[in-house]
């Protein structure tokens, strides 16, 4: 019997493992994909490989910086000084520098004092936990100014949030706001320091599975879980081939809906709780171009007209030489679980983006595009609405003594990034260790 039982081998659940393995238990994650990394996971796009998702690393993600370090790649890291885009009523700008930003056309002077003094001011907030009492809007509305919260602020929700941006706390853009502003280093011409690990995630999961293994835990992909069980003396996990594993302990990595689904001994109010966590969902098609678009890593788009909430030209940072010389642009759009564009086909979704990335760029052409993909999840973000980390925040215990729960939607006021997910693995592995020990059930919370 091995003691802990993880479902859900994306870098939660390897980085979770592998921290239980090294206080010395039995691990073994279960994945239910061919290969282990969930969102984070690459896939191919014409000849190349890269990340399904965009993702980009920052000098203050101190978390993975240190686990790229123990899985062998510090080596491998590249940084760049990258760019900040905003498109207004088809306009491109740069929104890189100081000087940038005082030259913005879209905002008076006043509207840009306001605009300085509300992220100034954001940067300087301690305690999140007050910001979870008013919704974003209303908060940045009262610092910038509604014309302000109109042309910045909204877009900038929107490209994370979709149509929940109305719904999220202040807590919220606070965090985006303190990821964004410890992104400015000195040095390096005010523009954002970002970097990435040559090869992209297809260099760091094999890396980061390969460091879990020899450090002891077992990981078993395809794996998919239909059922976690408590038994008298632990639990045991059903897998959807009919394969049985008895476990000590189960601790559940997957969204607050799928934990739910996977677990019928759970109590009404635990499901309840559960099912009322409100998820993102992001629809993201790709490109591999022949040309570069613009040079700025990330547009935000003010113009609700075009079918994506901003534009990620993912090779103003990385090396094109990574890529066969090619240039990769993702157009992430972020969807509530009712939006019809789910029921849209992959082919029409990725059309439709790149007719409305060659409205933004009328000399883009088809004969540039040489290659596409169209990446979906249902369950990315868990959205941070009021109250969130008091009402809605699923507790990592759970009223089975055998079963926990450790997902990301016990990070209240994240932004959904890699360095997050390994702080709350850490935290879980700490949390979660007293009771693992002995068959009485920890008390733990997120
Ligand atoms: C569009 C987008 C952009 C992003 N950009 C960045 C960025 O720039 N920088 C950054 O640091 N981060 C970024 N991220 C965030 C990053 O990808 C996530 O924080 C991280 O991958 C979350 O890992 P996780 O293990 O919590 O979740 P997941 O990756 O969702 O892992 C859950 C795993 O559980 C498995 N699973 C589910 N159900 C079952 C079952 N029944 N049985 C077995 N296995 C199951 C799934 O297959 C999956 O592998 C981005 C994410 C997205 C979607």
């Amino acid at each position: 019997m091995t003691e802990i039982g993880i479902v859900g081998g994306g870098v939660l659940g390897l980085v979770l493992g592998l921290r239980l393995r090294q206080q010395g238990h039995e691990v073994t994650i279960l994945e239910g994909e061919q290969s282990v990394g969930g969102l984070a996971s690459a896939d191919s796009i014409g000849d190349v490989r890269w990340d399904r998702f965009y993702h980009v690393i920052l000098g203050r993600d101190r978390q993975l910086l240190s686990l790229i370090e123990e899985i062998g790649l510090g080596d491998r890291m590249r940084w760049g000084a990258t760019r900040t885009g905003f498109y207004v009523d088809g306009t491109w700008y740069s929104m890189s520098s100081a000087l940038d930003f005082l030259r913005f056309p879209p905002l008076s002077l006043l509207q840009k004092f306001r605009l300085g003094a509300t992220i100034l001011g954001a940067s300087r907030v301690r305690d999140w936990r007050a910001l979870e009492e008013v919704t974003a809007i209303e908060w940045l509305t009262r610092w910038s100014g509604r014309a302000t919260v109109e042309a910045i602020w909204l877009p900038l929700l929107r490209s994370k949030l979709g149509p929940n941006a109305e719904e999220a706390s202040a807590a919220f853009i606070w965090a985006i706001i303190v990821r964004m502003y410890g992104a400015r280093q000195p040095g390096i011409q005010q523009h954002e320091a970002m970097g990435y690990v040559a090869g992209g995630y297809d260099t760091i999961l094999p890396a980061l599975r390969q460091h879990a293994e020899q450090a002891g835990v077992h990981i078993r992909t395809g794996f998919r879980v239909s059922e976690v069980r408590q038994l008298n003396d632990g639990a045991v996990v059903l897998g959807r081939h009919g394969e049985i594993l008895d476990v000590g302990r189960v601790i559940l990595t997957t969204p607050c809906g799928t934990a739910s689904a996977l677990c019928p001994q759970l109590s009404t109010e635990e499901h309840a709780r559960l099912r009322r966590v409100v998820y993102q969902g992001v629809v993201c098609p790709s490109y591999l171009l022949k040309r570069p678009l613009k040079g700025y890593y990330v547009t935000n788009i003010t113009d609700r007209g075009l079918p994506f909430t901003g534009v990620i030209e993912t090779t103003a940072l990385v090396n094109p030489a990574e890529l066969g010389g090619r240039h990769l642009v993702y157009l992430p759009r972020y969807l509530a679980q009712d939006d019809p564009v789910w029921g849209m086909s992959d082919a029409d979704i990725a059309e439709e983006g790149f007719r409305g990335l060659q409205r933004m760029i009328p000399d883009l052409t088809d004969k540039d595009r040489v290659a596409h993909r169209v990446a979906r999840a249902r369950d990315v973000l868990a959205v941070s609405t009021r109250r969130y980390s008091a009402d809605l925040m699923p507790p990592m215990s759970t009223s089975l003594p055998g079963v926990s729960i450790v997902n990301s939607a016990q990070i209240a006021h994240g932004t959904l990034n890699v360095d997050e997910t390994i702080a709350l693995a850490t935290r879980a592995a700490s949390a979660l260790a007293p009771g693992l020990h002995s068959n009485t059930p920890a008390v733990l919370h997120a």
